[in-house]
């Protein structure tokens, strides 16, 4: 309650009032870990990060449930953290929690999995694992609804064989927070991340895709990117909306002629980008970014009916009528 109400006074997501924590549903400032953990000590966790949507009957709609657990659990695979459950096990976690809270609003789930043991020295042989779900409100990511300014970051994308960055690896986002912060520092809203390679990668936390010519182009998944579900759906709306999309790598001079860019991601969702390094992108317009923002706004909530396989639609208690 006091830190819902101190982070509230900063302008920063508040947390619901209970998590799934050691199998069960406890108040959320009850799940907590020692700071000797493996976890907090080396990093060695994962997580995911997944929208719901408050519906107009008071329903809350899940983002692809199915596709973040199951990115998830190879998160945790990558790692030999070992989970509680199947995805399956994960996904009925995130509904009973959603019951529970019975948000009131758009909604994040966080769930997370780590290394519990106490133990010295960065192991993932044997140590136990430990798996929590926690929910925050969550409206726009970026705070203005602008299009974004962004910099290419003198940090490089961390790479696959070093730590694998397909996976929501927890000490991988130090990679995420050092580009961000000096993104930030600078005056941008955020990073671009160029791999070993030089090529693009993306964004602190986002996929990144250009429009050239007519043509939706993104970094293959082998490019040093996390493997986004909202990357994925955005491929898919656009072959629905029948863009012709290329996944190739993309030079860091592309992002200066492109037409139109923006970043894909759960927090972000369809974010237009309308500088990068201070040079204006091309069409102000931004025709095919505009089309797939609404058709994802569409699909997220409720109004396609061709993707509501992708929402896994949970219903609310009702809150008791006030008497008067
Ligand atoms: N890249 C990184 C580094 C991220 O943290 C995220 C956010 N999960 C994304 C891309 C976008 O992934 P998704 O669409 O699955 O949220």
């Amino acid at each position: 309650m006091a830190l819902g109400f101190f982070l509230k006074e900063l302008g920063v997501a508040a947390f619901l009032e209970y998590a799934f924590f050691k199998e069960q549903i406890v108040p959320f400032h009850e799940a907590n870990v020692s700071v000797a953990t493996l976890a907090l000590q080396y990093g060695l966790s994962c997580f995911g990060g997944i929208r719901g949507y408050l519906g107009t009957d008071g329903s809350i709609s899940i983002f692809r449930l199915p596709e973040h657990m199951q990115r998830f659990s190879r998160s945790a695979g990558l790692l030999k953290i070992a989970l509680p459950g199947d995805p399956a096990y994960l996904e009925q976690a995130v509904i009973e929690l959603t019951r529970k809270n019975a948000p009131s609003s758009d909604c994040y789930y966080r769930p997370f999995a780590y290394k519990s043991d106490l133990s010295l020295g960065p192991s993932i042989g044997h140590a136990g694992g430990g798996f929590s779900v926690y929910m925050l409100n969550l409206g726009n990511y970026f705070g203005e609804d602008r299009p974004l300014r962004l910099m290419v970051s003198s940090w490089r994308r961390v790479v696959d064989n070093a730590i694998p960055a397909r996976g929501k690896i927890g000490g991988a986002y130090v990679n995420s927070s050092i580009a961000k912060d000096e993104a930030q520092i600078n005056g941008y809203d955020d990073a671009i991340m160029l791999n070993e390679r030089g090529k693009v990668a993306e964004a602190s936390a986002a996929n990144l895709f250009m429009v050239r010519d007519g043509v939706l182009i993104t970094a293959p998944i082998t490019a040093d990117v996390l493997e986004g579900i909202t990357r994925r759906s955005i491929l898919e709306l656009a072959h629905y909306l029948e863009i012709p999309v290329l996944e190739r790598e993309i030079d860091r001079s592309e992002l200066y002629i492109a037409d139109e860019i923006f970043l894909s991601g759960t927090a972000a969702q369809v974010a237009p980008v309308g500088e990068v390094d201070k040079r204006q992108i091309g069409d102000p317009n931004r025709p095919i970014t505009n089309k797939l923002r609404e058709t994802f706004e569409d699909v997220v909530r409720g109004r396609n009916p061709a993707f509501s396989h992708w929402l896994t639609r949970v219903e609310l208690p009702k809150p008791l009528a006030a008497t008067h």
